[in-house]
């Protein structure tokens, strides 16, 4: 009997789980690993809830070791370094681990000390993120304490994970602050780097609109640099090199994201420093035995666990059809999804593809808010992804 096909996974997040349950239920003859220093597991789109105080932190974390599927080895520990000529990668205790294929799925970078003061200054101060388990309580905090002023809320330039969340808070906080009285003493900012609230045409007109009828100030090209934390200062730069100093006494930071630097400096990278993969097979462009999905590829859609639960089926099927011998058949399109929610009654559910077309689920017209959508944020997606996506059934 010949020996099984060795897989290594990188990265147990949402695409190196969901990657490794499909293997698992494939009924092929594998021999998984999968790579994960983590101890805990985050279901991530749950931050912006717990960040506008509708569950604790605590609901979006799991153990790890409940969702390594069965059958499948977990090596905790971190990769440092791919040596995709010989087939293998090296974990930062030095040993080695061979495979037949490679699966890379490890997520991004938080860039923090990119804009300078931020690190120092964030979760005190009313300096908050959304972007950290252990920042996250921050913002709830600093929403429900603020009583007058300015709550600056920031968007970045660059890719970032789940390119709405940064306005997502912002339109919780000013529904808080609404129905707790304060919000004519509260000045809601949003400051984005980007020219535009969202960049599909399709449901940018109801975000505007949204804007509007909360009396939200926007500032576009205002990419924030540094956090004056003593005087309570969010500085911006504007496109033509000049800087913006806006006070604050609220500031949600969404910080700058790049690929892991364990990625940009190995062979696996594109120039940008991400895996990069053939965008509709996620196949890797120099390795055919390389796979990759999630945050750290190159894909050039807008990076959420709703594009993974598409791309990881897309992957198995051409990994297994490569492993045959069959030409690759399985074909990603692009498909991301962005939950935009509006507040705590509304969502505006934004599915769309690589040509930013929308690529919607339901029988109605997604560009406008419902409540029946922040239910499904609220109560249907967490359940969708802890029983369906992480298990290989959804
Ligand atoms: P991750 O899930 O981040 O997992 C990467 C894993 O790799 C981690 O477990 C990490 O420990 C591990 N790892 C890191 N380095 C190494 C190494 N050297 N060796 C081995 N393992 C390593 N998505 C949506 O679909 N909808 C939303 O509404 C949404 N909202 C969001 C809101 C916020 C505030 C945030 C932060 C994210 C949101 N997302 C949303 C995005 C979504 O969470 C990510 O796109 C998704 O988790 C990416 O999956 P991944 O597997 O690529 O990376």
């Amino acid at each position: 009997m010949s020996s099984p096909t060795r897989v290594v996974i990188v990265g147990g997040g949402a695409g190196g789980i969901t990657v490794a349950a499909r293997l698992a239920n494939s009924g092929e003859s594998l021999k998984i690993q999968i790579v994960e220093p983590s101890d805990k597991h985050y279901y991530q789109p749950l931050w912006t809830l717990v960040g506008a105080g509708v569950f604790p932190r605590e609901e979006s974390e799991r153990n790890e070791a409940d969702f390594i599927p069965p059958g499948v080895e977990w090596v905790k520990d971190f990769v440092e370094s791919f040596q995709p000529d010989q087939n293998r990668v090296t974990l930062r205790d030095g040993r080695q681990l061979e495979y037949d294929y490679l699966v890379v799925s490890p997520g991004l970078q938080i860039n923090w000390q990119n804009v300078k003061g931020l690190k120092e200054a964030v979760g005190k101060g009313g300096v908050c993120s959304n972007y950290d388990y252990n920042t996250v309580d921050s913002t709830w905090e600093a929403i429900r304490n603020l009583k007058s002023g300015n709550a600056v809320f920031t968007q970045p330039s660059g890719v970032i994970k789940c390119g709405g969340a940064p306005q997502k808070i912002c339109y919780l906080a000013e529904d808080y602050f609404r129905q707790h009285g304060v919000r004519q003493q509260v000045n809601v900012i949003f400051a984005s780097a980007a020219g535009m609230i969202f960049p599909v045409d399709r449901y940018r007109p109801s975000l505007e609109r949204v804007i509007e009828r909360k009396g939200i100030q926007t500032l576009y090209e205002h990419d924030l640099c540094e956090v004056r934390a003593s005087t309570k200062e969010a500085v911006f730069r504007r496109p033509d090199g000049s800087e913006h100093a806006v006070r604050y006494d609220m500031l949600h930071a969404t910080p700058p994201m790049g690929p892991p630097d364990f990625i940009s400096r190995s062979p696996l990278a594109d120039a940008g420093g991400w895996v990069e993969v053939n965008k509709h097979t996620l196949q890797h462009a120099r390795f055919a035995n390389v796979f990759g999905l999630g945050d750290a590829s190159s894909l050039p859609t807008s990076k959420t666990g709703a594009a993974i639960r598409k791309q990881a089926p897309v992957l198995v099927e051409n990994l297994l059809a490569q492993r045959a011998g069959k030409p690759l058949v399985g074909s990603y399109d692009g498909y991301t999804s962005c939950p935009l929610v509006t507040g705590y009654s509304g969502m505006i559910l934004a599915e769309f593809d690589y040509d930013k077309q929308p690529a919607e689920s339901f029988p109605f017209d997604q560009s406008q808010e419902r409540y029946s959508m922040y239910l499904l944020k609220k109560h249907a997606l967490p359940n969708l992804y802890w029983h369906g996506m992480l298990r290989g059934r959804a």
